[in-house]
């Protein structure tokens, strides 16, 4: 099945992205990995006209930690910096 006709967008920042979704209403759609959203649309269950991206979002990708209070990860964040950052931060400690 095909993905309908849609308008990707890539903001560089979160205001962007707002900005993006508050101009485009309920036709625009966040998308982060699309693991659940593109097969979605191929189906047809979700059909948005603009999908913004979040992918290139620096301030959700964003992982801080100390050994003793643990990891706080930003959404975007990828599951081997988090491992990478915590095997850093538990050789530190
Ligand atoms: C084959 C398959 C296997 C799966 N296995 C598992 C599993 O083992 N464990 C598990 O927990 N889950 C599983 N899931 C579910 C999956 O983790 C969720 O679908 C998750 O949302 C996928 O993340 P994504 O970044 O790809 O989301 P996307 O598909 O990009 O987005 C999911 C939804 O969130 C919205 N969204 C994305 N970013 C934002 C944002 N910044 N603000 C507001 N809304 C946003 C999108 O518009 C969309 O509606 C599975 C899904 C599939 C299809």
């Amino acid at each position: 099945m095909r993905l309908p006709k849609f308008e990707y967008r890539i903001p560089q920042t979160i205001a962007e992205a707002v900005k993006i979704m508050a101009d485009t209403g309920p036709e625009g759609q966040y998308v982060a990995g699309g693991t659940d959203l593109y097969p979605n649309m191929k189906r047809r269950q979700q059909m948005p006209k603009t999908v913004i991206s979040v992918m290139r979002l620096d301030e959700l990708n964003q992982i801080t930690g100390t050994g003793s209070h643990g990891l706080e990860s930003a959404p975007q964040s990828r599951l081997q910096t988090s491992a990478t950052t915590q095997s850093s931060i538990m050789s530190i400690q």
